[in-house]
């Protein structure tokens, strides 16, 4: 997957980008709305420099946001039509000035369109009422600024699709497990659809190989001597570190990664009012430190994931410089190991994935741990 390329498609066809950040923007009321959304998560191994970024985020600044600071200040600077954010880590709350300022330039008007989500209990007197009003802003905003209009049925049809494209997710991860679906196809086609409008999104995930024929990749569970692992972190592994988890002889049964499971695995039933319905949608979704109100639901959700799963242990690959990731991973680890499962963590810095040395041993020690 090209980014670049998929975005200048999506002009060629006259549509209007914009693209959003952190990773659960509302994108069944963005589509709804006549825009193509596109979530600018996981562009590592896709921009290669941080000159432009440099400037204005430190070299501690995880690469998650100097990826998508770069990626706008050069190559799709000249494509995007609006950007929309909500509210997460320090890191991205700094982000709406430095790029209103930087890509502000003569003849161009690029929108930029921000939403509060409030992290607390949606109990709390106001709250909820609050952010429904936020819901409300974001429409007559959007309408205001690119001269679209509303409508609840296109609403609910948009959500339905967004509600196919999750469980044609969750079916081809049930298939990577029953080791008919190679995690890197399944990981690399949930990536590629951060780029893709859900309809084309649908049909990547439909034309894999493991819905056509149920070509199998593995042997069948019974005869596959591998030891099933569960992984965590804010973005899926680089391929180089999958590969080094597949050849010590692992395999990934499931995922609480934040770009993949966390971002599809709740969605609700279609409803005509949008502030109602992303009201339900952040109350329920599924639980990440990012939304720092899930962190009740967090433990015992990790948890029964893992349970439902064949793994036999967990690793984390922690996205270096996420304060959100390196906060969470002391307590969650703790209770791990209360309860006997065994942990592996591995800091992935911008270049992760290019030296794995270090990482190859670490991998192979804990694969041989558990198969004690
Ligand atoms: S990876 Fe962590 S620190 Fe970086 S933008 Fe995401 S939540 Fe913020």
């Amino acid at each position: 997957m090209d980014p670049v390329g998929q975005i200048r498609m999506h002009k060629d066809q006259g549509r209007t980008i914009i693209a959003c950040f952190p990773l659960y923007p509302p994108l069944a009321l963005l589509h709804s709305m006549g825009l193509v959304p596109i979530v600018l998560w996981g562009l590592k191994g896709h921009v290669s420099r941080t000159e432009a970024a440099d400037p204005h985020l430190p070299a501690y600044t995880c690469s998650v946001a100097r990826h998508l600071a770069e990626f706008l200040l050069t190559d799709a600077r000249e494509l995007i039509d609006g950007i929309f954010m909500y509210n997460a880590c320090d890191t991205l709350r700094n982000m709406p000035e430095i790029l209103a300022d930087e890509m502000r330039s003569p003849g161009r008007n690029v929108g930029f369109f921000r939403m509060h989500l409030p992290m607390t209990n949606r109990d709390k007197a106001g709250a909820a009422e609050y952010f429904e009003n936020e819901i409300k802003a974001l429409v007559r905003d959007l309408s205001r600024h690119f001269g679209v209009r509303f409508s609840p049925e296109r609403f609910q049809a948009s959500v339905s699709l967004y509600q196919r494209m999750q469980r044609l997710a969750i079916d081809a991860m049930d298939r990577v497990a029953a080791g008919i679906l190679a995690f890197s196809d399944f990981e690399r086609v949930m990536q590629a659809g951060a780029f893709l409008s859900v309809e084309d999104h649908i049909q990547a995930i439909a034309a894999l190989p493991a819905f056509g024929e149920g070509r199998r990749v593995r042997r069948p569970p019974s005869e596959d001597s591998s030891i099933g692992v569960m992984i965590s972190g804010i973005l899926p592994p680089p391929a180089s570190m999958i590969a080094a988890v597949e050849s010590a002889g692992l395999r990934i049964v499931a995922d609480d990664v934040a770009s993949l499971y966390r971002s599809y695995a709740v969605m609700p039933d279609p409803r005509p009012d949008p502030g109602e319905y992303y009201r339900i949608f952040y109350d329920d979704h599924y639980p990440c430190p990012t939304l720092l109100y899930t962190g009740d639901r967090r433990i015992s959700a990790f948890l029964s994931r893992f349970a439902q799963s064949s793994a036999r242990g967990v690793i984390f690959f922690g996205e270096k410089f996420c304060e959100y990731e390196y906060f969470e991973f002391p307590f969650l680890k703790k209770k791990l190991a209360e309860k006997g499962i065994p942990v592996l963590e591995i800091d992935v810095s911008i270049d992760g994935g290019r030296h794995m040395a270090a990482h190859d041993s670490r991998i192979a020690a804990f694969a041989e741990m558990l198969r004690q």
